[in-house]
């Protein structure tokens, strides 16, 4: 038997459609559906002889109201193309595995193009598995916040690090400028810990830092607070919507809570146990209004703490500081 041109061209055709690794359906003008190609079959569990002449909304009634009658309706009384936004369901049709009647929905990406074929408007529907794609996008997105949390944490005290630091207290700083707010800064040290680590090993010196540093943080409750490692053995702690005075204060009872914990110190330290000096300043929208001017005010205050015997808080602006 021998085909004419047009009828080969008409059987490639039809293999063609039924061979695409995605779905194809093709509705008439009354939304009724004409093709339903193979891929469609096993994943939505209809055979194209019992869905054709039926409207696409009889078969899948959930599509009605959605995103995709939409841009259905739109394309058969238009002549458009149309994606259809997939961030509110990527999961329109109600498409599983193929052969998998209560497995988890496959993730769509859905595309709608009308035309015109003897005088009459058609539109077609084309259906993606994308579950791939999104699995992989989701697991990237994972990855980089992962990562970017962990660019902002200490690896050794699990506190935020100085990188985060500095990115809060800038934060903290336009806020405050803005709202003519308060803004309070601590700088802590650890004493004589040049001398723990020489009496008590490294190892011991990084027990010890961790130690002080879940300290400080958990004396800071409000959340805006921050607590961060500035380097070595040197801590720093925002705090917003706190003035100078409130802020000694605080300083203070870090202080007592750290020596109250009665950590035992290396002979050559000043003190038995293990102890801060804290320097503290506060924002002044006249002033100290940069970080940079916040840093070295309450780094003053701190080496002022250090020459007054260690142990003590010193406040920027003082005689002392
Ligand atoms: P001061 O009371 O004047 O602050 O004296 P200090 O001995 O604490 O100060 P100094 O700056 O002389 O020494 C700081 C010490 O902190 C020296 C350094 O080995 C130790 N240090 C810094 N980072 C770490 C760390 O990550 N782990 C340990 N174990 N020690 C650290
Ligand atoms: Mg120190
Ligand atoms: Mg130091």
């Amino acid at each position: 038997m021998f085909l004419t041109e047009t009828e080969t061209f008409a059987a490639l055709s039809e293999r063609a459609v039924n061979l695409v690794q995605s779905g194809i359906v093709v509705l008439d003008a009354g939304h009724r559906i004409v093709l339903w190609n193979n891929w469609m079959v096993p994943r939505s569990g209809r055979a194209a002889a019992r869905v054709r002449g039926h409207s696409l909304f009889d078969v899948f009634p959930e599509l009605r109201g959605s995103r995709v009658e939409a841009a259905i309706l739109g394309a058969l009384s238009e002549d458009h193309a149309c994606t259809v936004p997939t961030t509110d369901n990527r999961t329109p049709f109600p498409l599983r595995e193929a052969g998998s009647f209560d497995g988890p929905r496959i993730d769509q990406a859905v595309s709608v193009t009308s035309f015109k074929e003897h005088g009459e408007r058609f539109c077609l529907v084309e259906i993606r598995d994308v579950s791939g794609t999104v699995e992989r996008e989701k697991r990237l997105l994972d990855h980089a916040e992962s990562l970017r949390a962990r660019s902002y944490v200490d690896g050794l005290t699990g506190i935020a690090n100085r990188r985060y630091f500095d990115v809060a207290l800038d934060r903290e700083l336009r806020r405050a400028q803005r709202a003519r707010g308060e803004l309070a800064l601590l700088l802590v040290d650890i004493d004589s810990f040049k001398a723990y680590n020489d009496f008590f090993g490294h190892q011991q010196g990084d027990a010890c830092l961790t130690q002080v540093a879940q300290a400080l943080a958990a004396m800071l409750k409000r959340p805006a607070d921050v607590a961060a490692r500035y380097g070595g053995e040197e801590f720093a702690a925002i705090l917003p919507d706190t003035t100078l005075e409130r802020a000694e204060a605080h300083a203070n009872t870090i202080r007592e809570h750290v020596a109250a914990l009665q950590l035992k110190h290396a002979p050559a330290a000043h003190w038995p146990m293990v102890t801060l000096s804290i320097g503290v300043a506060a924002f002044q929208p006249d002033g100290l209004n940069t970080a940079e001017a916040l840093i070295e005010a309450a780094d003053k205050a701190l080496y002022a703490a250090k020459k007054g015997g260690r142990n003590r808080v010193e406040v920027a602006g003082t005689a002392a500081a």
